[in-house]
């Protein structure tokens, strides 16, 4: 079965390993070129990330980091034979290697400069997770009770107006509820959640309420289940039962046309948790199980990557 995933941060480790001789190609990471050949992913989406380790937020010191991991990535890609970097729905489309997709985790780093955008678009940037776990100059986000009540900053409508128009996907996992209501109203696009689930069946601050995933379906959106046990269960064990459970929910709730897959892979220490699904070359155990609690193939092929596609085509 294809794939596309929305979300990986194995950009992010590779760049703090130690180990200097770590490739895209072949790792001991969740995510390589050698796995996603495996399950032969059609697509995967490489968040740049960073996560500075001061508490007061430097936007402009993370932003220099940024560029040096994008950089990294993209040499990465251009190291290997079997992915390339992609820019549009034609050239996934047409593509006869993997398509490698590069994303910001944390739209935080423009700093308040619109330039900014036109700089990451320029470098192939094609979906922002407008917040991550800090306030920033477009927005707040999910981590805290007090800021689900704050909405998005003047700059950050902005920034949404600004994204529909440039014709980057829009991505709100790690935002505010109040955040995800303003980008309902002002994105004029089909946007995503790339790596949230369900709060009715796992109430963390991260997943989405039934009342979200009905307008991220209403909008064309799509939601990508995320693989990160404590998303998935409160007590954060994991099974493959439990992950079906949010996507039927899901489905229930807002359609089949809304489901999509953002495994979070390398973005948390799978080591500590016993995972159904190791890495991204195990995925297709993820559609056989589908397949064996009734999903149809074509329910399968549009959570898998049919869905991601149509959202990426409409942006
Ligand atoms: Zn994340």
């Amino acid at each position: 079965m294809k794939l596309i995933d929305l979300h990986c941060d194995t950009a992010y480790k590779m760049y703090v390993s130690k180990d200097e001789e770590i490739s895209l190609e072949k790792n001991n990471l969740k995510v390589s070129v050698e796995k996603l050949l495996k399950v032969d992913s059609l697509a995967q989406f490489f968040a740049i990330f960073y996560e500075l380790e001061n508490v007061s937020y430097d936007y402009n010191k993370l932003y220099q980091k940024y560029m040096e991991i994008l950089q990294r990535i993209k040499l990465e890609i251009a190291r290997s034979s079997d992915i390339s970097l992609v820019s549009s729905y034609d050239e996934i489309i047409k593509n006869n290697k993997i398509s490698g997709i590069l994303t910001i985790e944390d739209g935080g780093i423009i700093s308040g400069d619109m330039g900014r955008l036109d700089k990451l678009y320029n470098e192939g940037i094609r979906l922002i997770t407008l917040t991550w776990n800090h306030p920033n100059c477009i927005g707040y986000p999910s981590t805290n009770f007090i800021y689900q009540n704050i909405g998005l900053t003047e700059f950050g409508r902005e920034v949404v107006r600004r994204l529909n128009k440039m014709g980057v996907i829009i991505d709100v996992s790690h935002l505010s509820d109040m955040g995800f209501y303003d980008v309902v109203e002002i994105s004029t696009k089909p946007f995503v959640a790339s790596h949230s689930n369900s709060r009715a069946l796992c109430s963390n601050g991260r997943n989405l309420k039934d009342d979200m995933i009905k307008i991220i379906a209403n909008k064309g959106g799509v939601i990508g289940i995320n693989l990160y046990p404590p998303f998935l269960n409160m007590n954060g064990t994991v099974t493959l039962e439990k992950i079906v459970e949010h996507i039927k929910h899901i489905r229930n709730i807002g359609g089949i046309d809304v489901l999509s897959i953002g495994t979070d892979f390398d973005g948390f220490n799978s080591d500590e948790y016993n995972m159904p699904i190791n890495d991204i070359g195990e995925m297709n155990k993820l559609s056989d199980y589908l397949e064996n609690v009734g999903f149809t193939y074509d329910e399968i092929e549009k959570i898998f990557y049919k869905n991601a596609l149509r959202v990426f085509l409409q942006a």
